[in-house]
C-alpha cells in the first residue's frame, strides 16, 4: 500500500511518523492509500524552511509573485481534467462538480494576480502643512491553513493563492481524507516557478495542527471545517498570539414565498439539496415553506424530480450521475443515524435513503437522496448540520415567522429567498442574521474578488476569506506620516499633542 509524505522544501518527502491514516474510494470502498500523521518534529522542519522561504520570498516585487500565479493558474487550467479524477477518486463527488471546485479555486488565482493593485494601500498627500500619509500592507511571514475534506482544492486555493501573492510563505494541513490532489497542486507551483519552501504540506492530524497553533513562527492560522473544529482553533491559535480566521458549519435555510415560481424553486432546490451529496458547507439543508399549499406543491415536484435522479460514482458512467456517494463509511452511518432519529422525532418521512444501493457499487458509501416533511425547531435533523443529502421541509404560516426561524439557528452561513417580490427580497436580506443571501440565488457563493464567509456559529474570527478581507487577512498595514522640510528645523520643541496646522 502506497503512504503518502509530505511536501517540503519544493519537493515530495516521505514521513517517518508512525501513525498514518486510511485513504478509500468512496465509491467503492476500497482502501486506496495511507496517508502519513506528520510528527512534531517534521512539522517544525516544514515551519523552519518555510521561514527561511520567506526571507527571500517577501523581497521578490509584487509584479514577479503575481507572474508566478499567471504560469500557476495556466497550469491548474491545463491539468483540470487530471486534477478532477483526482478528487473524485478519493472524495467521490462526481467529474463535473470536481470540476466546478477547481474553476471556483482558480478565480481565486485570477483575484491573486492582481496583487500589485491589490497592495496600493491608502495615500493622502497633504493630511497637514507639506505632510503625507500612505499605507504599507506588508506580508506577516509564515501563514498556515488547515482544510475540510468536502473541497480538497477549492477551500486551500481560498487561502495561499493570495497568502502567497501577498509575499507570505504557507503551510497547508489537508484533510486525511482526500490528501493526494493538493500534493499534485504543489508540483504545479513548483513548475510555476515558485521558490522552494514558499508553499509546503504537511500531512496530520491534531497533533501537527496543535504544532501550527503553538509555535510562535506561524503568523496566521486560516481554518475551514467543523464548528466545535472552528472553535478551538480559534481560540488555541488567539491565545498563542496569531491572526485566526476560523469558518466553520452550516445549516441553511431556503425561504420559498407562496408567490414563488415552484418549477424554479424545485430545480435550485434539487442541486442545492443533493449536490456533491450534500456535502457543502452552503448546501440547501432546510426548505421553510410559507403555507401549506406552497409546501405541499413544492414536495409534489421534489418527488418527481428525485425519481429522476441518477447516484452513482462520480466517473466512468457512459451518464455521469447526479450525485455520488458520502466520503466515508463512518459518515454514510451517521447520516443514516439522522434519518433514524428524525423518524423517532416525528418527522414525516416522504423519501428514504437509508437502504440504497448501487448496483456493482454495494460497497461504496452511498445513501439516497432522503426528503422529510413537517420538521420543526427541537428536532436533531434541524438543530444540526447532516452534512448529506437530506432534505427537510418546516412549514411556517407568514413571512415573518420564517425569518424568526431563520434568525434563531445557531449557524448563519448562507440562506436564500425565493420569491417573485422585489419587497419581501429587499427586507429579506436586510433583516436576515445570515452571512451569504441568494435572491432566487440557491447557492449564493460570493465571487473571489467578494468576501466569503457566514455569521454566528459559522465563523470565527472578524476577517472572512478571499476578497478584500482576505488580503487583509494576511498583510499588515503600516501608516507612514512623513514630511521633508526644507532648510533648517526651525519649529520650536512641542509638547502638547501634535495636530496638524
Ligand atoms: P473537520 O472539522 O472534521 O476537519 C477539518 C480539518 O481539521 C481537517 O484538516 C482535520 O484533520 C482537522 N481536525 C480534525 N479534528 C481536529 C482536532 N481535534 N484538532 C485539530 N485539527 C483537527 O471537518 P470535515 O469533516 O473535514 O469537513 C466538514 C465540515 O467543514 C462541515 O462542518 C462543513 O460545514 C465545514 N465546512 C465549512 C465551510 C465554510 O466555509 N464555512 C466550507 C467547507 C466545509
Amino acid at each position: 500500500m502506497n503512504l503518502l509524505g509530505n511536501f517540503i522544501n519544493g519537493e515530495q518527502r516521505d514521513s517517518n511518523s508512525e501513525r498514518c491514516s486510511a485513504v478509500y474510494n468512496p465509491a467503492t470502498g476500497e482502501h486506496t492509500l495511507n496517508v502519513s500523521l506528520s510528527t512534531v518534529a517534521e512539522t517544525k522542519t516544514a515551519i523552519s524552511v518555510a521561514q527561511a522561504a520567506f526571507e527571500s520570498w517577501s523581497k521578490v516585487t509584487p509584479l514577479n509573485r503575481a507572474r508566478v500565479m499567471f504560469k500557476f493558474k495556466a497550469l491548474v487550467e491545463t491539468h483540470i481534467d487530471e486534477l478532477a479524477e483526482m478528487i473524485t477518486l478519493e472524495h467521490g463527488k462526481v467529474l463535473s462538480d470536481a470540476k466546478g471546485e477547481l474553476t471556483r479555486g482558480i478565480e481565486v488565482i485570477e483575484f491573486a494576480c492582481g496583487i500589485p493593485h491589490l497592495l496600493k494601500g491608502e495615500n493622502s498627500l497633504n493630511v497637514g502643512r507639506g505632510v503625507d500619509s500612505f499605507s504599507l500592507m506588508q506580508p506577516l511571514g509564515v501563514c498556515a491553513g488547515i482544510s475540510p475534506f468536502n473541497f480538497p482544492v477549492m477551500v486551500p486555493m481560498w487561502m495561499f493563492p493570495i497568502a502567497i501573492a501577498a509575499g507570505n510563505s504557507f503551510i497547508m494541513k489537508p484533510s486525511e481524507k482526500d490528501p493526494s490532489v493538493i500534493m499534485r497542486i504543489a508540483q504545479l507551483l513548483t513548475e510555476a516557478g515558485l521558490p522552494d519552501g514558499v508553499f509546503n504540506i504537511v500531512n496530520g492530524d491534531k497533533e501537527s495542527v496543535d504544532v501550527l497553533l503553538e509555535d510562535k513562527r506561524i503568523q496566521a492560522v486560516s481554518f475551514v471545517g467543523s464548528t466545535p473544529i472552528a472553535e478551538y482553533i480559534y481560540s488555541a491559535g488567539c491565545k498563542y498570539g496569531k491572526r485566526v480566521q476560523a469558518l466553520g458549519g452550516a445549516k441553511n435555510h431556503m425561504l420559498v414565498m407562496p408567490d414563488a415560481k415552484v418549477e424554479q424553486v424545485t430545480s435550485a432546490l434539487m442541486g442545492a439539496a443533493y449536490g456533491s451529496a450534500g456535502e457543502r458547507c452552503m448546501a440547501i439543508s432546510v426548505a421553510v415553506c410559507v403555507g401549506d399549499e406552497t409546501a405541499d406543491n413544492l414536495i409534489n415536484k421534489i418527488k418527481s424530480e428525485v425519481e429522476k435522479m441518477r447516484v452513482g460514482p462520480g466517473s466512468g458512467l457512459t451518464e455521469e450521475a447526479h450525485m455520488g456517494p458520502l466520503i466515508s463509511k463512518v459518515h454514510a452511518e451517521k447520516v443514516r443515524g439522522y434519518i433514524d432519529s428524525g423518524v423517532e422525532e416525528g418527522a414525516d418521512l416522504l423519501i428514504d435513503g437509508r437502504e440504497f444501493s448501487v448496483k456493482d457499487h454495494e460497497n461504496g458509501y452511498f445513501v439516497g437522496p432522503t426528503l422529510f416533511d413537517h420538521v420543526k425547531p427541537g428536532m436533531r435533523i434541524y438543530n444540526e448540520e447532516i452534512f448529506g443529502p437530506v432534505l427537510s421541509v418546516v412549514r411556517v404560516n407568514s413571512y415573518q415567522e420564517a425569518i424568526d426561524l431563520i434568525n434563531s439557528h445557531e449557524f448563519g452561513n448562507g440562506t436564500s429567498i425565493f420569491t417573485q417580490d422585489g419587497d419581501s427580497a429587499r427586507q429579506f436580506c436586510e433583516q436576515i442574521q445570515v452571512g451569504m443571501v441568494g435572491v432566487n440565488i440557491p447557492i449564493p457563493v460570493p465571487m473571489a474578488f467578494h468576501s466569503f464567509g457566514g455569521w454566528k456559529r459559522s465563523v470565527f474570527g472578524p476577517l472572512n476569506v478571499h476578497g478584500n478581507d482576505g488580503v487583509r487577512f494576511y498583510t499588515k498595514m503600516k501608516t507612514v506620516t512623513a514630511r521633508w522640510p526644507k532648510g533648517e528645523q526651525t519649529t520650536s520643541n512641542a509638547f502638547s499633542m501634535p495636530t496638524m496646522k
